[in-house]
């Protein structure tokens, strides 16, 4: 399955529609997203929020990052999926935690970031692109 990619959370209460390819796929193993699922990584989807159709209305929590930039985690307000990930500086992109969408993508993580706060029993795949820490940007989207 390619485009549009098609996500719900758990209850449907929110649900979504993407109609363009992710800039890329990671895993997150810093010390927030171990919070966020569990004490595994996380697992997200950039895409830009110009591709993405949303019904229903996500509740929002923020931090602020060791950078300065504010990181909101996104979720359904109603069962608790987490679905959307947004950092301040990057507003015009959000990622979407793959579990949410449906069965039968072929998306999967290219990267794994911030290893260096992983868990010392995590299997982080050698294939995988390496980041101890952040990535740079991606590059600029036409
Ligand atoms: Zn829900
Ligand atoms: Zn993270």
């Amino acid at each position: 399955m390619t485009t549009p990619y098609h996500g719900r959370c758990t209850c449907g209460a929110v649900s979504l529609t993407i109609a363009a390819e992710p800039l890329w796929v990671r895993q997150c193993w810093c010390r927030q997203c171990q919070k966020a699922a569990s004490g595994n990584a996380t697992v997200n989807a950039l895409f830009t929020t110009a591709a993405m159709t949303i019904t229903g209305t996500p509740g929002w929590k923020g931090y602020r990052a060791a950078s300065g930039n504010t990181i909101e985690h996104g979720f359904c307000a109603d069962c608790g999926t987490p679905l959307f990930g947004r950092n301040s500086s990057r507003p015009d992109s959000w990622v979407v935690r793959l579990g949410v969408l449906d069965a039968g993508h072929a998306l999967a993580p290219t990267g794994a970031i911030w290893t260096e706060e992983a868990p010392a029993w995590a299997m982080i795949d050698p294939a995988l692109e390496n980041w101890p820490r952040q990535p740079p940007p991606p590059a600029k989207v036409d």
